[in-house]
């Protein structure tokens, strides 16, 4: 299957929905995700059009990288989370529901379990509070 613009991430990286944006340069943008598994669940979207992971530019896979390490380092730090796991899912049968290529950098606190993915949405004013709490941390 080929990339389709319309997904709601194209939407989100053309400024045409609102997003609790982290970071932003010309290459990626880094988003509070509002249905989170936990308190700062966080993507990293590469701005480079593909679907996911199997058609994407080895190349901007290669300079994307180092920023979700950067991301879950700053999520971390902020959230003062006990762990991250890094998640990215390929087409709907493995889970994926947005079909632009982001990287899941999920905080993982000790003894509190994973909410479902993509279930409830979260409080806008916490996510915008999280948001500039993991951007002074990156
Ligand atoms: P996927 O299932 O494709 O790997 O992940 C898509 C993610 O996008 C889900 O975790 C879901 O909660 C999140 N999501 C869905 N719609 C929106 C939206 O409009 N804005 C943001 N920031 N995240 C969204």
């Amino acid at each position: 299957m080929s990339y389709d613009p319309s997904n709601i991430f194209g939407k989100i990286l053309r400024s045409e929905i609102p997003a609790h944006k982290v970071y932003e340069d010309d290459s990626a943008l880094v988003m509070m995700d509002i249905f989170p598994q936990s308190r700062g669940h966080t993507l990293v979207v590469p701005k480079a059009p593909s679907r996911n992971l199997l058609d994407a530019d080895p190349a901007a896979l290669a300079a994307v990288m180092p920023l979700v390490q950067k991301v879950a380092n700053a999520v971390k730090r902020a959230t003062n989370a006990d762990g991250i796991r890094l998640a990215q899912f390929n087409e709907a049968p493995a889970g994926q529901t947005v079909f632009h290529l982001h990287f899941h950098v999920i905080p993982v606190y000790e003894g509190t379990p994973l909410a479902a993915h993509a279930g409830g949405k979260a409080d806008d004013a916490e996510l915008a509070s999280l948001a500039k709490a993991i951007s002074e941390a990156l």
